[in-house]
């Protein structure tokens, strides 16, 4: 089960979201089959949508981050509704390139650094709000602090993390975003900076067991936090045949008819790769309506 804690501290200077989002990770690894480094890099994009999306207001917003680096992994999206619920996909699953200098998971190898990292927010108004921002080190955490400062003027720590076991599968991934409250102090951000020094790794922390509210804890160790609340996430695609009809109407009426002398006409979705199957008849009644 993933989970997902927001908290607040009481003194009302910060925020703070963790998550543990293992399950997320390892149900995405099973639907695109992704090599280690891609796991790791959508992996760490997703659990970042999973937590801003939880906070969006409004039953049927939704958060898109979209990064594109020129790397080999190509553009990497990830789409999550207001509970943290979140789907996405790479457009190269497997990507094989070697360890960082550092011995880890080269993410912003496979991801690249040339490039941007889109934020798109559909909060249900009539047009939805895109923040943009280039790529700063293609590790996805520092882009996202990257985009709170420059888009949002929020001053914002992000971590995440993703440890990938050698037969593929996912070992723990997770993440939190600190955010400072528009009340903070002067001395609140200097409290988080020394807070965060020396701090293990969110992979580290999962590994040890903790929980998500226990890593609010662990890293704002100097801070006293409430609750505010809590959700459990899930790797969760909203396709349906209908929309694929949609999709297939825009298509036009001479490709339609076209595909209708197909035996069968079959659509993936690139989220969860569910395939929807559309028969010659089906094709030419949409044809016809167009
Ligand atoms: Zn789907």
């Amino acid at each position: 089960m993933s989970k997902l804690v927001r908290m607040i501290s009481t003194d009302g200077t910060l925020t703070v979201i963790a998550a543990d989002t293992t399950e997320i990770i390892s149900e995405m690894q099973r639907i695109h089959m992704t090599s280690r480094v891609t796991s790791a890099a959508l992996g760490r994009l997703l659990t970042a949508a999973s937590m801003m999306g939880a906070v969006l207001k409004g039953k049927d917003s939704s958060i898109t981050l979209r990064i594109n680096g020129e790397g080999p992994a190509g553009s990497l999206i990830a789409v999550s509704d207001n509970e943290g619920n979140v789907r996405g996909y790479v457009a190269n699953p497997i990507v094989h390139i070697p360890l960082n200098d550092k011995g880890k998971l080269d993410v912003a190898g496979a991801v690249g650094k040339d490039g941007t990292l889109t934020v798109m927010k559909d909060l249900g108004m009539k047009e939805p709000y895109i923040g943009q921002i280039p790529i700063v080190s293609g590790e996805i955490a520092e882009d996202i602090t990257s985009y709170f400062a420059v888009s949002e003027q929020i001053p914002t720590v992000c971590a995440l993390g993703v440890l990938v076991n050698r037969d593929n599968s996912i070992a723990v991934a997770g993440g939190f975003i600190i955010q400072l409250l528009p009340t903070a102090l002067e001395d609140t951000i200097d409290q988080v900076e020394e807070c965060i020094k020396g701090i293990p790794s969110v992979t580290q922390m999962l590994a040890d067991g903790m929980t998500p509210e226990d890593m609010c804890h662990r890293v704002l160790s100097t801070f006293d936090l409430e609750v505010l609340d809590t959700s459990v996430p899930e790797y969760k695609c909203n396709c349906s045949k209908e929309r694929f009809t949609k999709g297939l109407l825009t298509l036009g009426k001479d490709e339609l008819l076209d595909m209708a002398n197909d035996p069968v006409t079959e659509v993936k979705c690139h989220f969860c790769d569910m395939k929807y199957r559309f028969t010659p008849d089906e094709i030419r009644k949409l044809a016809e309506k167009i």
